[in-house]
């Protein structure tokens, strides 16, 4: 009997007969002798898709065994597929290049990238969430859940309560280990209120392991702080607020010579200011240390525990390179084309590269499932505006002219008359007519810094503004009011609670509105970005910013074509060979995808969820249907209108930008399969 191709996801296939000629091999029986059971035996024969009853799978193969062999020219080796259901999963690694843009790689900049984007499942139609944020979507690559059901709707928001690790502050910038804890402690032990992909592995009985960038890192298993379990390896293992090593683990460390505290970022962690360049070098030391880890440790380790295994590998670079690059300061060309840039890109490639390499050494790489993704693109940083009230004071720290870090918070704090406080610097009062400017780009706007009226969260490409006070309803419409009258909003989108605001749109449309357990924004402000100049707008873009760094320097968070288009590849058993993926995809398919290649299945409080990837699967279907669709507001007093160009698969939305015409790059230009 000769049978094969890929047995290890439940499904088969049959030499001589492809999956089309079975299907209607077996209709054909059925229909001709009225059984009703076809859909099942699809099933269990892995050509359709869901779970056949165990009482049902022997009777079912039997009598289709004798079918075959009677009625088919393709009748050869059908009763693996019963078996196959037996089969356990491939392995899955999961590779996060944290702000990679899609359009940037090719064989030059990123060669592995590229070979595995050619050679695997290049999803060409690729979407980071908006907000584009690193938080928000590791949630969703972790959870295959929008961040209306799981919360972080920024790196930086308001928690709600004074976070004991971050002293007391409740705009905290939550890339902490402790930080995460404390919120999971707050809300429910669970602050994401949904499963992770890593999480649902661990307790089938799968080996796990999380390495890489602190913060998404912790995100992946974010209830398993232990270190026993799911191995968790980021900037702050072995320091002050980092998750413990398993004394096995540790000890395998010490044995291979490797530290038991991650290096920090080096040369690379270096900013810069206003008169001072950032950094000239990628962050390699650093993530070799992670790298080290994965190959020489975990990789080894888990091939001899004999199960399957799913690696998170995120790695900090392009990211934290292209925000602290020193190739551009003051200037918007290169901004984050510069060499240092570049040279982060291919960090990332080559830490790839080191763990394919040790795959194939392995002897794993036919069993190991590799998908990439990027939770957001990039964006070279403006502090541009005519019209802000806040870029005519002078600071000692901003060149004249320009927009300082809260430059919405302090624009916000005087067209409502009211004061401005840093919860960054314990409360202070902040006077911009002073010189005095937010630490980092969030505030507290009312009379009692305990209890105000506006807060301000800093995000880099836009903001969230939370309206906590009982006052919501008035100060909203207010707020937009203020908002509008700025060049550098591109955008707003209003809790859907605070009625229908003209000029905005709710925040439903872009899927914040869920199940989540934290605050939710009143009001989130996508900002102003404009192409500098080159063939491809989305690869030099530029985008106001509200942040501590630099015009020149990099950002991302807006809802620009330049930040939602993320870096998407796939390659393994598991998924198809040279495939170009035209269907939208986005970091919430991710984790829905993972899963259902892994089999588990991972029970959902919410219902903003992504898709299953079905036609990237080497078994998958045909692809779906995709609607292109845009929605527009009503017109504000000013005439200004948010348009949010979104693709629809299914019940599944993928967001390509936002934003006022002519303020956003990729909203006159976005089309269908770009
Ligand atoms: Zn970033």
């Amino acid at each position: 009997m000769i049978f094969g191709g890929d047995l290890g996801n439940g499904r088969v296939a049959i030499f001589g007969c492809s999956i089309r000629d079975w299907e209607g091999i077996v209709g054909a029986f059925f229909r001709f002798s009225g059984i009703k059971a076809e859909k099942e035996i699809l099933i269990s024969l892995g050509v359709a898709r869901g779970d056949v009853p165990t009482r049902h799978k022997g009777r079912i193969a039997v009598r289709f065994l004798g079918v075959l062999l009677a009625g088919s020219v393709c009748a050869v080796a059908l009763l693996a597929a019963v078996p196959a259901q037996a089969q356990t999963p491939h392995n899955v690694i999961l590779f996060v290049a944290d702000g990679l843009r899609r359009d940037i790689v090719n064989a030059k900049t990123a060669p592995t990238f590229a070979l595995v984007r050619d050679r695997g499942v290049n999803f060409a139609n690729s979407h980071a969430l908006v907000p584009t944020l690193t938080m928000p979507n590791a949630a969703a690559i972790a959870s295959g859940h929008y961040m209306g059901d799981t919360g972080p709707y920024g790196n930086t928001i308001y928690t709600g309560f004074p976070v004991p690790s971050a002293g007391g502050n409740v705009t905290p910038m939550i890339e902490n280990d402790a930080m995460i804890g404390d919120l999971d402690d707050h809300f429910s032990g669970n602050y994401l209120n949904e499963e992770t992909l890593l999480a649902a592995a661990r307790k089938a009985g799968y080996s796990t392991a999380a390495i890489g960038k602190v913060g998404p890192i912790a995100v992946q298993d974010v209830t398993e702080r232990t270190g026993e379990q799911t191995i968790i390896v980021d900037d702050s293992t072995g320091r002050n607020g980092g998750i413990p090593l398993g004394p096995a683990f540790a000890a395998a460390l010490q044995e291979a010579g490797l530290q038991l505290q991650a290096p920090t970022r080096g040369h690379n962690g270096k900013a810069g200011d206003a008169k001072t360049p950032g950094t000239k070098v990628a962050n390699i030391d650093q993530q070799r240390y992670f790298v080290d880890v994965t190959t020489k440790i975990i990789l080894p380790r888990f091939k001899a525990a004999g199960k399957p295994f799913v690696l998170v590998f995120w790695s900090r670079d392009p990211d934290g390179t292209q925000h602290y690059q020193g190739d551009s300061l003051g200037q918007l060309v290169p901004g984050i084309n510069g060499p240092t840039s570049m040279a982060s890109i291919k960090n990332a490639d080559d830490n790839l590269a080191a763990i394919l390499e040790t795959l194939r050494l392995l002897g794993l790489d036919g069993t190991t499932d590799i998908f990439i993704a990027a939770d957001h693109g990039f964006s070279t940083i403006s502090k541009e505006s005519k019209t802000s009230p806040s870029a005519r004071a002078s600071y000692g720290d901003v060149p004249s002219g320009q927009l300082p870090p809260g430059f919405v918070a302090i624009d916000l704090a005087q067209a409502l008359d009211l004061l401005l406080y840093d919860p960054d610097a314990k409360a202070a009062l902040v006077d911009p007519k002073a010189g005095q400017h937010p630490n980092r780009a969030n505030g507290l706007i009312g009379h009692d810094p305990s209890a105000p009226d506006v807060i301000v969260a800093g995000n880099g490409g836009s903001d969230l503004v939370y309206l906590p006070q009982t006052n919501a309803k008035d100060l909203a419409p207010k707020v937009v009011e203020a908002l509008l009258a700025q060049d550098y909003v591109s955008g707003l989108f209003v809790d859907n609670s605070l009625g229908f605001i003209p000029g905005t749109l709710p925040l439903s449309t872009i899927n914040l509105k869920g199940s989540a357990l934290t605050p939710v924004p009143a009001i989130v402000v996508n900002f102003r970005s404009f192409g500098t100049g080159c063939a491809k707008p989305a690869l030099c873009t530029a985008v106001v910013a509200d942040q501590i760094f630099q015009q020149g320097q990099g950002t991302h968070g807006s809802f620009s074509r330049a930040d939602t288009a993320n870096f998407m590849a796939a390659i393994g058993p598991d998924f198809r060979a040279r495939y170009i993926d035209r269907l939208p995809a986005s970091n919430a398919d991710v984790g829905k995808t993972l899963a259902y290649v892994l089999r588990l299945e991972i029970p959902r409080k919410g219902e903003l969820v992504g898709r299953v990837l079905d036609e990237s699967l080497k078994n998958g279907g045909k692809p779906a249907k995709v609607k292109s669709q845009t929605q527009i507001s009503k017109p504000a007093d000013n005439g200004l209108k948010t348009v949010l160009k979104l693709q629809v698969v299914g019940k599944t939305t993928y967001f390509d930008a936002a934003g006022f015409a002519g303020r956003s790059v990729g909203l006159d230009t976005v089309a269908k399969g770009q």
